[in-house]
């Protein structure tokens, strides 16, 4: 046994993590796509879309109000909507007031 290390290298991400890598538009930190709560957009209407199955353009945030409180000031669900207007994001503050108040 000549003590060589395991052979990794191949498939090593960033610190270890694995999978789809994304950034959170409130706090902008890139992380594992598994802890991010993805939004999606239908009309002007930004809606919770926890299991990712919506079609079309989704934003990432953290699961916590702070984070998308901070994306709607700073306008990020516009940026990446793309949307000329302004957003309706009542539906997913609601969503995230519901399961952060427990
Ligand atoms: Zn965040």
């Amino acid at each position: 046994m000549s003590g060589n290390g395991a052979p990794e290298g191949l498939d090593s991400g960033v610190g270890g993590l694995s999978g789809p890598i994304r950034t959170c538009v409130g706090c902008r930190q890139a992380t594992s796509k598994a802890d991010l709560f993805r939004i999606a957009l239908v009309g002007t209407t930004a809606v919770p879309d926890p299991t990712g199955s919506a079609a079309g353009r989704g934003a990432y945030v953290h699961q916590n109000l702070n984070c998308f409180e901070r994306a709607v000031r700073n306008r990020a669900f516009a940026r990446a909507f793309r949307a000329q207007g302004a957003l309706d994001v009542e539906m997913v503050r609601k969503f995230l007031a519901e399961r952060s108040g427990e």
